[in-house]
């Protein structure tokens, strides 16, 4: 990770939520993400349960 001069650029990350019970469970989203500049570099929360997703891989 040597990008500091350069802008940051989204990625399509393919988001999913694992939480037993959440109506988006099991349901891959796509979205554009920024990378974080410290760990963890994907985070994002699930809009069904509100619950930090720790499944995000980048899509295909
Ligand atoms: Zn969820």
């Amino acid at each position: 990770m040597t990008a500091e001069s350069e802008a940051p650029t989204s990625t399509r990350m393919v988001i999913t939520c694992h939480t037993a019970g959440c109506p988006s469970e099991g349901i891959q989203y796509v979205a554009a993400m920024y990378p974080n500049a410290e760990a963890p570099v994907w985070s994002a929360m699930c809009a069904g349960c509100e619950q930090l997703v720790n499944d995000i891989v980048p899509a295909a």
